[in-house]
């Protein structure tokens, strides 16, 4: 998928996670949101042409030469050992509180709108290899090409569900 539908996804996981935490304050949700839509767009800092990888582009270029393109990064294992990571080593780095809770709801759009990258990957004909490492199968529910009609209609589809989200019904 394009960097816009994976946009959109991290968006819906942004407001799953908003209203699943019960956050309702303005700053606390914005926060949810930039780190489920980073989350969404990040995986694709394994291919070297990607949105992320331009805009990070000496982070993008030498992971994208290390990781293959679809590979580890684009498996639940990765998003586990991250966010294993995260919860392990920003309680020691971060001491003040109120910056420990920020970087906390960062992350909690972060993880799942990288979850969310591998859901709207799965629906693509190249697949997402959901049990690495005990299989390196590729699941895809659907066969869309990225950047095909497919991928439109799942992008309008998303769009039109998160209107009637921010529209409240
Ligand atoms: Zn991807």
């Amino acid at each position: 998928m394009n960097y816009i539908t994976h946009a959109l996804g991290g968006v819906a996981a942004g407001f799953a996670v908003i209203s699943a935490v019960g956050v309702h304050e303005p700053v606390q949700e914005s926060i949810i949101m930039t780190g489920a839509v980073l989350g969404s767009l990040f995986p694709d800092i394994d291919h070297p042409k990607s949105w992320i990888t331009n805009k990070v582009p000496l982070a993008g270029t030498i992971i994208s030469r290390l990781f293959k393109h679809r590979g580890f990064l684009h498996t639940p294992l990765f998003i586990l050992i991250t966010w294993a990571f995260i919860s392990f080593f920003t309680p020691i780095w971060i001491q003040e509180a109120a910056e420990l809770y920020r970087i906390v709801l960062f992350f909690n759009g972060f993880i799942p709108g990288m979850l969310s990258h591998l859901i709207l990957d799965t629906l693509n004909v190249q697949g997402v290899m959901w049990l690495y490492p005990i299989s390196r199968k590729r699941f895809n529910l659907l066969s869309i090409r990225t950047g095909g009609f497919g991928e439109a209609v799942v992008c309008a589809v998303l769009s039109i569900m998160l209107f009637g989200q921010y529209k409240g019904f």
